[in-house]
């Protein structure tokens, strides 16, 4: 929260007095922990005035008026605020009580320019005088803050400390904006991206550190409260910077998307067709790559060949390799990710042939495979194990091939 202080009076600028009351008020803001960037001194002139407000509302999030809430004719303050607000002035009750009742059994006959230092603008929240008879006011214009206080130091020093201050408080309070980011992370265990960044996770209270796990990705959501948007920025890179130097290698993205979503993107992006021939998985590769839309630019197919017979007849694997090295090979899961590639003359072939489970198969224990990736230049087959059940088996298979693609 930053705030603008506007001096109004020609005594002010004619250097007659001292701003004395800007000084007061940065020093009780900066106290506060709001800063102050600007200060205006403005002449009893509603034009000028009318420009300091449009300037100071440019860029401030608190405005200050002091002065010029008098009942004499060169006190114009109130009524330019309200008309630059759009909202009309209206009696305050208990201001106007108090100026009658000053008033009454007095020498001096009220005038009806007194009374008008108990006018506030529609809905402003009201500060009593406690020393003088001007009210002061505080309105909130479209996200700004515009508070009026009298000039006369004595009377602004009280109800600023006993008024203003506490509502400004409150108001930073109400105003804290939340904002979080997550940044996603594969190819290491939530355990072990906790252990690396474990002192950060202790000591940090803002932003704060949320480790997720889930599907074989771990992410961590950072959240900051903070008065601005842009202190929170600050706050949310430079954890990020202290994070990322640590564990920045497993790091694959940030933000809500998952891996699929980034990969699809990439892949769009650089018109890269990926084509699938898939055993052990059966099918759940390419229901990930058709999962978003403009699917046909990065998918022309797949073939789900589960039996020897359909890996020899669909994706053309020599029976020699099946007799060789069986089906859950290396050998197989290149010869796969080939003849895919060569079938539907995608960019990338993508294989998938292993043991589910429950049982093993050809030797090899339950999450067990190999992942082939036949690209333009080379193929390698990739030994997987994946713990757990069959059908976290399958997908965690999907995403390792995502992540191999990806990288
Ligand atoms: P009043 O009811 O006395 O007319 P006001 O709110 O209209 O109060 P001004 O008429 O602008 O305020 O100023 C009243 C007196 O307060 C000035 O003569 C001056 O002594 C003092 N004053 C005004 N503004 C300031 C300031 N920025 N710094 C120090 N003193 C100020
Ligand atoms: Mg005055």
């Amino acid at each position: 929260m930053n705030a603008e202080i506007i001096g109004v009076g020609s005594e002010l600028i004619l250097g007659q007095i001292d701003n004395s009351n800007a000084s007061f008020l940065s020093k009780e803001l900066s106290q506060a922990g709001i800063n102050v960037y600007y200060h205006q001194a403005v002449g009893d002139n509603p034009g000028r005035l009318k420009n300091a407000f449009t300037t100071a509302k440019s860029r401030a999030d608190v405005i200050i008026l002091t002065g010029g809430l008098g009942p004499t004719k060169d006190d114009l303050t109130r009524e330019t605020v309200s008309e630059i607000t759009g909202r009309k002035l209206v009696y305050e009750q208990a201001a106007k009580d108090q100026i009658l009742s000053f008033f009454k059994g007095r020498e001096q006959t009220m005038t009806d320019n007194n009374l008008q230092q108990a006018l506030i603008p529609e809905g402003a929240e009201v500060f009593p005088n406690d020393e003088g008879l001007a009210c002061g006011s505080v309105l909130d214009d479209n996200g700004t803050l515009v508070m009026m206080l009298p000039g006369p130091p004595r009377e602004l020093k009280v109800m600023f400390k006993t008024y203003g201050i506490p509502y400004l408080t409150n108001q930073i309070s109400e105003r804290q904006q939340i904002q979080s980011t997550v940044l996603r992370f594969y190819e290491i265990g939530e355990s072990q991206l906790v252990d690396k960044i474990d002192d950060l996770l202790e000591s940090q209270t803002n932003p704060t550190i949320a480790p997720l796990a889930s599907d074989g990705e771990v992410s961590l959501r950072l959240t900051v409260k903070g008065p601005s948007d842009s202190e929170n920025d600050t706050l949310l890179h430079d954890l990020k910077e202290k994070i990322l130097d640590r564990v920045g290698e497993y790091c694959y993205g940030e933000g809500e998307e998952e891996l699929e979503k980034i990969v699809a993107d990439i892949l769009r992006e650089k018109k890269i067709g990926v084509s699938s021939a898939e055993s052990l998985t059966g099918g759940a590769f390419a229901d990930t790559m058709t999962k978003f839309g403009g699917a046909s630019m990065i998918f022309p197919g797949g073939v789900v060949c589960y039996s020897n017979e359909a890996k020899q007849e669909a994706v053309g694997v020599d029976k020699a390799i099946l007799e060789e090295h069986g089906a859950v090979s290396e050998a197989c899961a290149i010869a796969m990710a080939e003849g895919c590639r060569k079938l539907f003359r995608s960019d990338y072939g993508v294989s998938f042939t292993g043991a589910a489970g429950p049982d093993p198969m050809e030797g090899y224990q339950p999450g067990e495979m190999f992942i082939g990736i036949a690209g333009p230049n080379e193929t390698v087959g990739h030994f997987v194990k994946i713990k757990g059940s069959r059908s976290r088996i399958r997908t965690y298979a999907v995403k390792q091939a995502l992540y191999l693609l990806f990288q």
